[in-house]
């Protein structure tokens, strides 16, 4: 007779559904496990025997095969014994038959008890997305509490916990572990978010703190540029504390993200930054490797990826910057299995001006040829995908209006406020006549001015719209006014080197 089950394993870099298959026939008595299984998964059998019989659990007759599907990459690990222990015991007709709704994830002791896999979120999304409804997992297995908004998480003690569960109720209650919240994740409404308060504390960098809003709120790349020592490297890192916090379902898949390097904690509501090293390879930035592992771009996905003194990365790695900044993923493919990994981060960066740092700022020592090879390590493409290149200025030199002068809590709700607002609106943008609706008529007029003059390329063009149309959403405006325009062609006054 047959049985089946459902579990799935880590592979790498995406998690895998696994379907096990048993088959309990007459015959001599032989347990075989098929389908890749590593020794971890071959030394299941004797755990599951011990286990069954711990648990006064009668271990079919006959022979045994158990086939791991689908059959065409190798299995790792002690994660699957719950789901081989089901399907045999569904086999033998000690459990109904499988309805495909009800997953299985975990290790069995040999008394019967369960142990938890080491990183579970991430399979339990993946089963998600493949239509099962409820996951039995051990009970010390840590997960939180917001998984059990999108599927039924049933805690287990022990291998006979499973069958009371699998026999007596088909419409369990909903049951979330006994998983309390980490202290430093409780949120206190009164509480200040650190970086924010850290944000507060750089006094006199109003117009710097809207440039980080104006990135953060229209998700525009930036490449900030000035001297060693005008606090470039900390404002980058104040980025993303300006960005909103993650709803649940994003949060869980970016620790989805982080397990697939190991285990990975708690749950965040705050979006990560990366900051890597310039030693960064291709592999590190992308993913890949062996065993693979997933880049910086898809660690830094849904909050920033920070590369400090850009110019000091290998040219390699930041040509690999283009695909995944342009298509906010990446494609992995490594011994015939080919993944794709989200790489929606925003990047901020930062440079000298030229290779002794002081070119517009000071005494600059560096020849003009030095400074062209230094500048074209930021090759044509890359610079196009970066909207927001600015010199930060020593000392303000243009008088910010009170008006923008604003805490820096006050400022991640104009951002939050400003995606919402640019994720309604509709794509089109028309840079040229006709222009879209939503902007002014005195914008369009100048707009069609600086077009002739300033913004020649199409690419220039869409841009500056972009920064405009992210300047009034942060004002809380629909409509673009042509001062909109203006601060928008002033920060991209930089962007043609
Ligand atoms: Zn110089």
């Amino acid at each position: 007779m047959l049985g089946t089950s459902i579990s799935a394993i880590h592979t790498g870099l995406m998690p895998e559904v696994i379907r096990v298959e048993a088959d309990v026939s007459g015959g001599f008595p032989r347990f075989s496990i098929v389908g890749l299984p590593d020794s971890a998964i071959t030394e299941s059998k004797l755990r599951i025997r011990s286990a069954f019989r711990n648990s006064g659990l009668p271990f079919p007759q006959g022979r045994i095969t158990v086939n791991l599907t689908p059959a065409n990459f190798r299995k790792r690990g002690s994660g699957l014994d719950l789901a081989m222990a089901i399907a045999i015991l569904r086999a033998a007709a000690i459990l109904p038959a499988d309805d495909g709704t009800t997953a299985f994830l975990g290790e069995l002791r040999l008394s019967g008890e369960l142990a938890p896999v080491e990183t579970a979120v991430s399979l339990a999304l993946r089963l998600q997305a493949a239509n099962v409804e409820r996951l039995v997992l051990a009970e010390r297995q840590v997960v939180p509490p917001e998984l059990a908004k999108y599927m039924q998480t049933i805690p287990a003690v022990k291998l006979t916990d499973v069958i009371a569960i699998l026999t007596t109720s088909t419409h369990v209650n909903h049951v979330t572990p006994s998983v309390s919240v980490p202290p430093h994740d409780a949120k206190h409404e009164t509480d200040l978010q650190p970086g924010l308060a850290a944000l507060d504390g750089i006094r006199g960098k109003t117009a710097e703190k809207r440039l980080l809003a104006i990135s953060a709120a229209g998700r525009l790349p930036l490449l900030l540029i000035g001297p060693p020592g005008i606090g470039k490297t900390l404002l980058a890192t104040h980025l993303v504390d300006l960005f909103p916090d993650l709803d649940a379902r994003t949060a869980l898949a970016t620790l989805a993200i982080r397990e697939l390097t190991g285990p990975a904690g708690h749950l965040y509501r705050r979006p990560p930054l990366r900051m890597p090293h310039h030693s960064l390879t291709v592999a590190g930035l992308i993913g890949g490797g062996n065993p693979p592992q997933p880049g910086e771009v898809t660690l830094a996905s849904e909050g920033v990826l920070l590369l400090d003194e850009l110019f000091e990365f290998q040219r390699a790695t930041l040509d690999a910057l283009r695909e995944p900044l342009t298509h906010h993923q990446v494609h992995l493919a490594r011994a015939g299995r080919s993944a794709t990994l989200p790489a929606n981060f925003l990047l901020v960066a930062t440079a000298n001006p030229c290779p002794c740092g002081q070119r517009g700022y000071g005494e600059c020592r560096c020849m003009e040829s030095d400074v062209r090879r230094y500048w074209s390590r930021l090759s044509g493409p890359l610079a196009d995908r970066i909207p927001l290149i600015v010199y930060l200025n020593r000392q303000p030199t243009t008088p910010v209006p009170p008006a923008l002068d604003v805490s820096a809590q006050t400022l991640q709700a104009r951002v939050q406020h400003a995606r919402e607002q640019l994720d309604q609106s509709e794509d089109d943008t028309p840079s040229e006549p006709p222009f879209p609706r939503w902007l002014d008529d005195t914008a369009a007029a100048f707009l069609r001015k600086v077009n002739e003059r300033i913004l020649t390329s199409e690419r220039a063009r869409q841009q500056a719209l972009r920064i405009a149309r992210t300047i009034s959403a942060l004002e809380g405006r629909e409509t673009v006014l042509k001062i909109d325009i203006e601060e928008a062609v002033l920060l991209r006054s930089h962007a043609h080197m």
